[in-house]
């Protein structure tokens, strides 16, 4: 039988992912040998060998494995690059134990939190996802995971992350300034991505009122450009999407009846659409965890329908589509159930694989490191059990193996 070979690899996951906490050792060279690869430029390699030094992948062909190197046979599955997704909120913790509800927690202390947190971001490793964008965290929470994540003190996915998100303040106007000097603040203090929250909605409600005018999120806009960070900006109605669009923004969340000149000109400016549509399916799927009214599900039912329409006709005019769960709470596990929408609207499950993978990291301008299996880039790779290209719920219900910049940290081959 086919056997895998790796110190650290216990059948206990728990274990591997602790061991995870170390690093590669220097000077490692790691040979993964994988029945198929899918490489997430669309080119599969049968019976492929993947050659890693330390964290990152160093040659991808079908040569033999080096002498001494370690191996690792993955010879039974197909492999693919580590999914990216492009809208998570991992320091939203909640404790179905505890009683409680996920909103109206009682305050912790923001240390306590981020401990806690882990959990969600161990949740996602186990769903493929190696890299994960996070649009909105309190008390810098979402600073600290991704700083104890890249040192290695702490195990999930890397992390970009934006801090607190800017929002529309209560009356006095439009005031573009202030955005100018929030995006400023927000990156000073550490910020990867500014977040706008250019419209209402969330969780329960779907309203879609527009809160951020255009020149206010141009002007947040401009100012992130000119230090070089980019910018996402929600806007659950049309009039919010259409002005993000036009003022520049680098991706826009969620969305429902954008018309044909906002898809249009989401083309021609290479804008990202990140519609999470799955995440209100979530929130139906969670009411009682929630203790949502009733009177809330058809609204969000509605929503899901609009915003899967808008994704049809994106789709067809070649917007640029990335994979984002929205993930709060106990939704972690689940972040990529939003590709068998992308399915549904008419995408190939190839192109679902990239809207997990080439267009996110090209979105964290990371397009030369993440998102593929080849030379030079890091090792983030996931074996899957079946075929991603014909089913795309192989991607969603069949990983088995999850490896890290170099580090495998989920193993469940020996106990399947
Ligand atoms: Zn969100």
């Amino acid at each position: 039988m086919w056997r895998i070979v790796h110190a650290g690899i216990t059948a206990c996951v728990m274990a591997v992912v602790m061991s995870a906490l170390s690093s590669p050792a220097a000077g490692a060279t790691t040979t993964i040998k994988a029945g198929r690869l899918v490489d997430g430029f669309g080119r599969v390699i049968p019976n492929a060998v993947i050659v890693i030094d330390n964290d990152r992948i160093t040659s991808v062909g079908s040569a033999p494995a080096p002498a001494g190197a370690e191996v690792i046979d993955l010879s039974r599955y197909t492999v693919i690059p580590g999914m990216i997704d492009a809208h998570t909120h991992m320091t939203y913790f909640w404790d179905p134990a505890s009683g409680g509800r996920p909103l109206g927690q009682p305050r912790r202390p923001a240390g306590v939190t981020t401990v806690l947190a882990a959990d969600n971001a161990r949740r996602t490793l186990e769903a493929g996802v190696t890299t994960v964008r996070d649009l909105g965290a309190s008390n810098e929470i979402d600073y600290a995971m991704r700083d104890l994540i890249n040192m290695g003190r702490m195990v999930g996915p890397r992390m970009f992350v934006a801090g607190q998100g800017l929002s529309a303040g209560r009356g006095g106007g439009p005031n573009p300034d202030l955005f100018r000097q929030q995006a400023e603040a927000r990156i000073a203090a550490g910020s990867d991505w500014v977040k706008i929250f250019g419209s209402r909605g969330s969780f329960q409600s779907v309203e879609t009122t527009q809160t951020v005018t255009f020149d206010e999120m141009k002007a947040a806009v401009d100012a992130a450009h000119a230090r070089n960070h980019r910018v996402a900006i929600h806007s659950y109605g049309p009039s919010g999407v259409k002005d993000a669009v036009r003022a520049g923004a680098d991706s826009v969340e969620h969305g429902i009846d954008l018309d044909d000149d906002t898809l249009a000109d989401m083309v021609k400016r290479g804008t990202v659409w990140v519609p999470t549509i799955d995440h209100n399916r979530y929130y139906v799927d969670a009411k009682d965890e929630y203790g949502f009214a009733p009177e809330a599900i058809p609204a969000l039912q509605a929503y899901i329908e609009k915003n899967l329409e808008s994704a049809r006709r994106a789709v067809k005019a070649g917007v640029k589509i990335a994979m984002g769960s929205d993930a709060v709470f106990s939704m972690f596990g689940q972040n990529t159930r939003e590709l068998s929408w992308f399915v549904k609207a008419g995408m190939t499950p190839a192109q679902a694989l990239a809207a997990a993978t080439t267009i996110p990291a090209a979105l964290l301008d990371r397009e030369h490191e993440l998102g593929a299996i080849a030379a030079g880039y890091l090792a983030d790779i996931v074996a899957v059990d079946g075929d991603p290209l014909t089913d795309v719920n192989v991607l969603i219900q069949k990983v088995r193996w999850v490896m890290k910049g170099g580090a495998v940290v989920v193993d469940h081959t020996r106990t399947r």
